[in-house]
């Protein structure tokens, strides 16, 4: 081999908000705060913020490798951590804060984090959680002096904005191997313990960059882009890192993502672009609905995280003008996997075709690598039929989780591709399908039920919200679907108005043996859909004979 001759610099972090800073110093990260009012500032500033925040954290004692823990909302103290954390070569520890104190205090034990940061929203919680969490020797609370706890039951808790005030602005930050980690994630997981997954400077750079390189028109200087998705799912999908890079300007919406909330915060902030999970377009389309219109400047959805019904993507392109991107990934791929991408002559086709192809979930990201394998363990080809476990492969997708090699046996192979758990197809043209989660296809007779398929009809049917398919026991076919399904607002569809529409929609075998209406569906806690729960709930459910 002839050695290339170019210099080999780490791929860091930290070079990537003093790049914002020089490049972008005015360019607005706006944070709908925990305490109220909103806080706006420029590039240049938080880099300022940064650098005191980096000199707080070497004087409380942290060290590189520590993992330091956060429990907080999209806004710009958390933002702040990431980069002052990742800076002084530190491991920037979000914890999701909607999982069950018990999981929290199980996630932080095992990651052995050293401090938490905390906004106010989750004093009690942590008040409660402290005797449990093991390594944990400091802890923050991300407010000013005004809303510090006047007798708290943490002692020593420190006040965030004292930290930082006290500090000096400047900082070299130091050099290190560019796979040092920077950030550690727990995947919900829907079977046993949580588990770690350990990112590196280098992976969420270069992720960024992959993202940014496949889909460079979702970023532009001033673009302004509202992170719904939390900076606790999967580093919100590296929006805090390709923002900086390229000059777009963040919105944080603090805790409230409500419809009402989103909207006059799109209003005011002038969102052009939005991120998250189909569960938070739903309430906002809603909103549309009651106000007889969309927050002006919004013009593109990023809806990843679970499958995008195809009904509404519809309404989004044909009624509200609104460009939807449907990604597809997980918390082990950093996360982005795949995402829409659709060909000039693609673009070009009317508003239900394109629907079709955006309900479909993407081409590969550059950077990322596909393989099905069948069921006989073979290379499934690509001829958007055949379908079996997706493997993927690049430089941002885990190579094992964190301190678990029982875990990293089952998902990683002998080649060293991981693992996803879901059963998908490849067409011709490189589209990517994901017909369900392993788990969650319904196992009926002898032939598989994809519940993605029979929601995406469901949800074409008119009066529905929302709607999930699961497979129940049945004493003959093993399992066979049950819709569960709530109603949209002011609608009063019948079971058997449903079930002849959708009759109309998949084959007869594929028909759900039941509907059953519910007030609300049962959420992750990463706003999906929990068919874990729901089919506890429904485990006894007697389907008619
Ligand atoms: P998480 O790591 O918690 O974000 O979960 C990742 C899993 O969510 C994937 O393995 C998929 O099962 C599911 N998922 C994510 N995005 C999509 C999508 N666009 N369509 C269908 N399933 C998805």
């Amino acid at each position: 081999m002839l050695r290339g001759l170019m210099m080999d610099r780490p791929l860091l972090v930290s070079s990537v908000i003093d790049y914002a800073a020089d490049a972008y110093p005015d360019v607005e990260i706006v944070s709908q705060t925990v305490e109220g009012g909103l806080h706006r500032y420029g590039y240049r500033a938080a880099r300022g913020r940064i650098g005191r925040l980096a000199n707080a954290l070497l004087g409380l004692g942290i060290k590189p490798g520590d993992r330091v823990a956060t429990l907080a909302w999209n806004g710009h103290r958390h933002f702040e951590l990431y980069y002052a954390i990742a800076g002084i070569g530190a491991v920037c520890h979000t914890i999701n804060p909607r999982l069950f104190p018990d999981q929290i205090s199980y996630i932080a034990n095992h990651a052995e984090d050293t401090a938490l940061f905390f906004d106010l929203t989750f004093l009690p919680l942590v008040e409660k959680l402290a005797p449990a969490l093991k390594s944990v020797r400091t802890f923050a609370l991300m407010t000013d002096h005004a809303h510090m706890p006047a007798n708290g039951q943490l002692n020593d808790l420190l006040c965030y904005e004292g930290l930082v005030e006290e500090m000096n602005p400047h900082i070299e930050w130091p050099e290190f191997d560019e796979n040092a980690a920077c950030a550690l994630c727990y995947t919900s997981g829907t079977t046993g313990e949580p588990k770690g997954v350990l990112y590196s400077n280098r992976s969420m750079l270069l992720h960024s960059l992959f993202l940014t390189a496949t889909r460079a028109d979702l970023f532009a200087h001033n673009r302004r882009i509202l992170p719904v998705v939390p900076l606790f799912h999967a580093n919100a999908w590296s929006l805090p890192y390709i923002t900086p890079m390229t000059g777009c300007t963040l919105i944080f919406p603090g805790a409230r993502l409500d419809g009402p909330a989103l909207y006059d915060l799109m209003e005011r902030e002038k969102a052009e672009a939005g991120w998250g999970v189909p569960t938070v377009w739903l309430g906002l389309i809603d909103e549309f609905r009651k106000r007889g219109r969309k927050p002006p400047h919004l013009r593109q959805i990023l809806s990843g995280g679970s499958a995008v019904p195809q009904a509404m993507i519809d309404t989004l392109i044909r009624d509200w003008d609104i460009e939807v991107t449907h990604g597809w990934g997980m918390t082990e791929m950093s996360p982005v996997g795949s995402l829409t991408l659709l060909r000039p002559e693609e673009r070009a086709k009317p508003h239900l075709e394109r629907a079709q192809l955006v309900a479909k979930q993407g081409r590969r990201m550059f950077g990322v690598d596909l393989k099905v394998i069948d069921e006989k363990g073979r290379r499934a080809p690509a001829d958007g039929e055949t379908s079996g476990e997706l493997y993927v492969r690049g430089a941002a997708v885990v190579s094992g989780y964190y301190k678990n090699e029982e875990a990293t046996r089952r998902q990683v192979d002998a080649e060293g591709w991981f693992g996803t758990g879901d059963v998908a197809k490849i067409t011709p043209d490189g589209w990517l399908v994901i017909v369900d989660r392993t788990k969650d296809l319904v196992k009926s007779g002898g032939e598989w039920i994809s519940s993605i398929d029979v929601e995406n009809a469901a949800m074409a049917c008119q009066g529905l919200a929302q709607c999930a398919v699961i497979g129940v026991p049945h004493p003959k076919w093993h399992e066979r679907p049950l819709l569960v399904a709530v109603k949209a607002p002011g609608a009063n569809p019948t079971k058997t108005e449903i079930l002849d529409t959708l009759a109309r929609k998949v084959a007869k075998w594929q028909l759900p043996d039941d509907v059953v209406f519910v007030d609300t569906l049962p959420m992750t806690a990463t706003g999906k859909i929990s068919k874990k729960d729901l089919r506890a709930r429904f485990a006894d459910y007697k389907l008619p004979a």
